[in-house]
């Protein structure tokens, strides 16, 4: 069995307190891909301090040549693509042709940021004094802790750590401790890509990768003064944690927290289109997305027809095992987020008292015992005060609402703590105008899936999906970096700001 080790200054260690966990296929939990450390505040401290002495050097090394270093990683991430999908699905169960996604958007994301080394703009203004000139610039921060969940263990984590490196900040990185072998992977790719790209400017500390427990190295980052800055996705639970301390502390936080994301379909819509985008929405990524389709509201005029068509679609989704050819739908992640499924399941029957019209239970069968399997559910009859229609699930379940016309659809849509994605599907483009403008979310698309963000677009929610920053695209170079103002007066003498000039 490998045992994995931190990567730290450079060094791959072993975590201090000698203690490993398992990481587990979702799918067949015999097969265990391999030990992980489980560090303390010991490793944590030193990661830190490497990053921190790194910081010195690599904020100097120009942006165009930190650019270079992402160039080299995205070219790696090519050529290893293939294998990272299998990887990736053998420990977090998604199927193969969506973990091929996953790793695809690392590598828009590493080419992506590759280019931004050569903008990062700044911006200039002129002076209100003669004689004198304003500049403005974007430096790095300092050290960036970066703490990741375990639905994309890929381009969560690239959409983090490649802009924070382009833009002169050095990492700290803990990926969720039930995905630790892509994370491990990515590491090992941008450290190699460090060594070839500086050669014998090569600077350890750079990345620095701490493998374990959110409640302890999670922990640790929070409560570690030289971690500048926070970048976390996962529940809202830990993110309101995060902030609060992050607050106190005055760390800079970015939050992508929890989605309860819906889907509207009107009269006038392609219904083949919207059946295919529910399908994929709701139960891709075994719905454990944070921009799943965890509701549909369908226009009353067709919610009959289009219920008795999901349905019998919903029924021939081959679940399996996500590295076989064939499969739809692969397991929950893991025991416990199954757990949570099934409670909700249990919720919407006992409690909401909607009605269940397909799935709700672990599928029958030997190829499904050593899995963590759960069938695709469809509630139908829900209404929007039901505890299946305002809470996250995670998980193969959709709530099906009735609306009966555009603005009822998007007051229910809207009726939700969350705001990540919405979607609506429509053929008057009148009504989908309304929508985009009367939808409260951070994304909306319009005869698409609620998921499918693009690598160089603004990716986040608003309300309680998050804390109002974007990742994605140029937007996330505004959390990375700070603003610096520079004022070059050449007029020889004093001149004062509002005072000589007024
Ligand atoms: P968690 O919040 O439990 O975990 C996310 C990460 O935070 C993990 O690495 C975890 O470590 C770590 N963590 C846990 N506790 C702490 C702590 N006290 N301090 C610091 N870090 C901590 O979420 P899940 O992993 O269960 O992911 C599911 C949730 O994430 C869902 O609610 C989903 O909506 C949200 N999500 C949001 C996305 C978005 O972009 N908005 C995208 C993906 C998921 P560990 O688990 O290893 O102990």
């Amino acid at each position: 069995m490998t045992k994995y080790k931190n990567l730290i200054n450079g060094e791959w260690k072993e975590p201090s307190s000698g203690k490993y966990s398992e990481n587990i296929n979702p799918a067949n939990t015999d097969d265990i891909i391999g030990l992980f450390p489980l560090s303390n505040d010991a490793d944590v401290a030193e990661a830190v301090k490497a990053a921190r002495e790194a910081f010195k050097k690599w904020r100097l090394v120009p942006a165009p040549k930190r650019g270079d270093v992402m160039r080299k990683v995205g070219d790696l991430l090519v050529e290893k693509k293939e294998a990272i999908a299998f990887e990736m699905t053998r420990e977090m169960g998604k199927v193969f042709e969506e973990t091929k996604g996953d790793a695809q958007e690392g590598i828009d994301t590493a080419y992506y940021a590759a280019t931004e080394g050569r903008r990062l703009f700044g911006m200039n203004a002129p002076s209100e004094l003669p004689n004198k000139l304003n500049l403005s610039f974007r430096n790095p921060i300092g050290v960036a802790g970066i703490i990741t969940p375990w639905n994309f263990p890929m381009s969560i984590a690239t959409w983090k750590i490649f802009p924070a490196l382009v833009s002169g900040n050095t990492i700290v990185f803990k990926p969720a401790e039930i995905t630790p072998k892509t994370a491990h992977t990515l590491v090992e790719i941008i450290e190699e890509a460090l060594r070839s790209v500086l050669g014998k400017d090569y600077i350890p500390g750079v990345i620095n990768l701490v493998h374990g427990k959110g409640s302890v190295v999670g922990e640790a980052f929070l409560a570690s003064k030289d971690i500048d800055l926070i970048s976390f996705t996962g529940s809202t639970e830990v993110g309101r944690r995060i902030n609060e301390v992050g607050g106190r502390m005055l760390k800079r936080v970015s939050l992508e927290l929890g989605g309860k994301n819906a889907q509207i379909v009107m009269p006038d819509a392609n219904m083949e289109l919207a059946l295919d985008a529910v399908l994929w929405g709701a139960f891709g990524t075994t719905g454990q997305r944070c921009t799943a389709t965890s509701r549909l509201i369908l226009h009353k005029d067709i919610h009959d027809k289009f219920i008795e068509k999901l349905v019998e679609r919903v029924k021939k989704l081959k679940l399996g095992n996500g590295n076989e050819k064939g499969t739809d739908v692969g397991p929950c992640v893991s025991k416990s987020q199954r757990e949570t499924v099934m409670k909700y399941v249990e919720i919407g029957l006992k409690e909401d008292k909607a009605k269940l019209v397909t799935g709700g239970k672990i599928p029958e069968g030997k190829e499904f015992e050593k899995g963590w399997f759960f069938e695709p559910t469809i509630f139908v009859n829900v209404t929007p005060e039901m505890r299946i229609a305002k809470e996250e699930i995670f998980g193969p379940v959709l709530s099906v609402l009735k609306c009966d016309s555009l603005d009822d659809g998007v007051r229910i849509l809207n009726n939700t703590e969350y705001g990540l994605s919405s979607s609506i599907f429509t053929n008057d483009v009148n009504d989908a105008f309304r929508a985009v403008r009367d939808i409260e979310a951070g994304i909306t698309y319009i005869n698409g899936a609620t998921i499918g963000a693009e690598a160089h677009m603004p990716f986040g929610g608003v309300k309680g999906t998050g804390n109002g920053h974007r990742e994605g695209g140029w937007t996330v170079f505004e959390f990375f970096t700070e603003w610096k103002a520079v004022y070059l007066d050449f007029s020889g003498k004093l001149q004062r700001a509002q005072i000589d000039n007024y």
